[in-house]
């Protein structure tokens, strides 16, 4: 059903994308309903309708977060105090630490489901209220009007109608992205783009927080390529130091983002490593990162993506 969904390898990122599926086909049967339904009061009733089934979307999708936050932290969690005491045996780790990092990604990642639930609901309000108001068309039937200056107002009306439901069938949430353009994106993409981005926070942060724990420095970028060449391919398998006390390797804070996930459906994490038995020039490849690759305040994100791209021709 969800075809342009990315393979997630993740039954749990699964789990959300079904959900997404079965209700974004209600919600559009919903909204196709209230839209074509020409009686008033039972075009508030459908709208209502709709209303509530957004509603219970976004509580499973609280519920998903909760349960499923809370399990990648705790994968993310022993595998990172398995690294940790393989370097340093006998440490007793805080089983608390990670409290704050679970209640952090967790408010973020309902943050988001509650904004397309509020999107939705704006966008639900604002078709409601147009198409309830008989004549009054402005707001979306401008562009109608514009490319069929010859229509009937009957047949700018069905074509109205058809376009709204089209457009809310196929990408309803529209967010900003960071170069400020527009990406707008159909529901169960959206909602495992979220939890894929959960799941990947929540191992690097784990991580980063018990090397702080015990002063372990130097944390590495999973080593796998990116899916298609992206500028993230420049940290891939490099060792970075959190506080910038360890000669030879780059601090996390010259990385976009601050470290992996680098960007949305990044695959990339931070794991923990251990330079105990490696050769001099290991280590020395193991820090090298071309310094147009680092940002800095005469590099910013942007000039690196250039100067990425560039390389590759
Ligand atoms: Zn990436």
């Amino acid at each position: 059903m969800a075809a342009d969904v990315p393979q997630l390898d993740d039954p749990r990122l699964d789990e959300i994308v079904d959900l997404y599926s079965v209700m974004a086909a209600r919600l559009s049967d919903g909204f196709e309903d209230m839209v074509d339904e020409e009686d008033p009061s039972k075009k508030f009733l459908l709208y209502t309708a709709v209303l509530a089934l957004l509603l219970l979307l976004f509580q499973r999708s609280e519920e998903w977060a909760q349960t499923n936050v809370a399990l990648y932290l705790r994968q993310a969690d022993e595998r990172a105090t398995r690294s940790l005491s393989a370097i340093r045996p006998g440490t007793v780790f805080d089983p608390g630490l990670n409290r704050t990092a679970f209640r952090t990604i967790t408010k973020d990642t309902v943050g988001h489901f509650f904004k397309a639930r509020n999107l939705l609901e704006q966008y639900l309000g604002r078709v409601f209220r147009s198409l309830g108001l008989e004549q009054d068309f402005a707001f979306f039937a401008n562009q109608i009007r514009s490319g069929d200056p010859t229509a009937t107002p009957d047949q700018l009306n069905r074509k109205l109608k058809k376009k709204l439901v089209r457009d809310f069938r196929a990408a309803p949430v529209t967010v900003i992205g960071k170069n400020g353009k527009p990406f707008s994106y159909p529901l169960p993409y959206y909602a495992a783009m979220v939890a894929h981005n959960a799941k990947f926070q929540v191992q690097s942060l784990t991580a980063i927080n018990r090397a702080l724990e015990v002063g372990h420095d130097l944390v590495q970028i999973s080593p796998q390529p990116s899916l298609h060449g992206d500028w993230c391919d420049a940290y891939r398998g490099k060792v970075f130091s959190i506080s910038g006390a360890t000669p030879g390797f780059a601090t996390l804070d010259q990385l976009p983002n601050n470290g992996a996930p680098f960007h949305p459906w990044c695959r990339h994490t931070m794991q923990i490593y251990d330079p105990t038995g490696k050769g001099r020039e290991e280590l020395q490849e193991a820090g090298s990162v071309d310094s147009r690759f680092l940002l800095s305040q005469s590099n910013d994100f942007n000039a690196m993506v250039r100067a990425w791209w560039a390389s590759r021709r």
